[in-house]
């Protein structure tokens, strides 16, 4: 090798590695200003992040202008505990054998505290804030249904309410809101009846849910009067004693927690709207605006469901109208569908839609409707006759 060859060589790596240092330097600077460039360009995506939601909150302003568009809500299935679930798989079979559709029972978030004599879960949903409702009064609004198992449409019925609700949720309105509304919703409140083969009126002991109520007149009165005027009739057994029964605790504690404005309970097939509660001939005058707001909805709701027969039933011994509308003041509506057949499910919630929406909603400051909560804090109990039997 000579020297000339070897000197050519070293020359080469010099300049080599310099060219690799320039290149270093140069991809340095490169990834700085390529970050530089990042970071810059971030920011002004930001910029652009922020100047588009503030541009977005004008239009959130300028959309609130706009009626809302109606949203088509779609069922879908929430979390419910395993009893719950089950009991759901429960309900959807009997209203496939009804001839109901879907009971959509997996769609709510059910509340269960007890379970009936056989072990069915006694169950209700809310629609509504109900921490608010424990802070401040809110109208609230009971539907009970089910009581009497044999009279099985009334529990379609409140299944329809619900759906209703469900689909009214994202749709609520200065008029329909969950804001200042509270509705509570116990579909089947004697579930060992309605899942029989045979559905009964009484429950699995044999007794009637609507006169086992622990009213103050049940231990003089309701064994005597079950003997003499419904001559010992089973299907009319108030108990051997008032509260004997879960679905009557069930009930009972269901107007303990939640206080209600209004009950309704929906039964068949009397074709009458009962009211029990405060009269307008009251004495007293703090019962007597409710009696009038209570009297104004019960006309309501008959108005708006083709006229609906509205008789003045009288309440037993040990009943619901005795309990909650009597001896509570709580305006109690007793809504006798015209049968119980299953096949009118559909006929009796178009001709009540109406009528449930108005009392459900009703406690808006543009109209009559009243809370009894604010007018009556306590309760109190006026003697009415005992007469005849639902
Ligand atoms: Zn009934």
């Amino acid at each position: 090798m000579n020297f000339a060859f070897l000197s050519f060589i070293f020359l080469l790596m010099i300049s080599c590695s310099q060219v690799s240092k320039t290149l270093d330097e140069a991809s340095e600077k490169l990834s700085f200003f390529d970050s530089e460039q990042k970071s810059k360009t971030s920011d002004s995506k930001d910029e652009n992040r922020e100047k588009s939601s503030s541009e977005k909150s004008v239009e959130k302003i300028e959309e609130k202008k706009e009626p809302k568009p109606y949203v088509d809500r779609k069922f879908t299935k929430v979390t419910n505990t395993k009893a719950v679930s089950n009991y759901c798989k429960k309900i959807n079979d009997k209203f496939l054998h009804w001839g109901w559709g879907l009971s959509r029972c997996d769609s709510f978030k059910w509340h269960h505290v007890r379970d009936s004599y056989l072990g069915d879960p006694l169950i209700w949903a809310t629609f509504g804030d109900e921490k608010k409702s424990k802070e401040k009064p809110m109208n609230v609004t009971m539907i009970l249904c089910g009581v009497h198992g044999d009279e099985i449409t009334p529990i379609k019925f409140c299944f329809d309410i619900l759906h209703h609700l469900y689909k009214l949720e994202p749709n609520t309105n200065d008029k329909k809101n969950f804001d200042d509304n509270l509705i509570v919703v116990a579909p089947i409140a004697n579930p060992d009846s309605f899942f029989r083969s045979r559905p009964t009126r009484t429950n699995y002991r044999g007794v009637d849910i609507n006169r086992n109520f622990p009213t103050k007149d049940w231990n003089e009165k309701a064994l005597k009067l079950w003997k003499s005027w419904y001559r010992s009739d089973k299907r009319r057994f108030p108990g051997n004693k008032p509260l004997s029964e879960q679905e009557t605790y069930f009930q009972v504690n269901l107007i303990k927690r939640y206080k209600p404005d209004r009950i309704i309970s929906v039964h068949a097939p009397l074709t009458i709207l009962d009211y029990d509660g405060p009269s307008v001939t009251h004495s007293d005058h703090r019962h007597h605006e409710v009696a009038l707001s209570a009297k104004h909805l019960l006309v309501q709701m008959s108005k708006k469901a083709q006229d609906y027969r509205i008789k003045n039933y009288p309440f037993f011994p040990g009943s619901l109208g005795n309990y909650a509308g009597n001896e509570r003041n709580i305006p109690t509506y007793t809504l006798e569908l015209p049968t119980s057949d299953n096949r009118n499910h559909k006929k009796y919630w178009n001709m009540f839609k109406s009528s449930i929406d108005y009392a459900m909603f009703s406690s808006n400051k543009d109209n009559k409707i009243v809370s009894f909560k604010e007018k009556i804090p306590s309760s109190s109990t006026e003697d009415k006759k005992v007469e005849q039997s639902n």
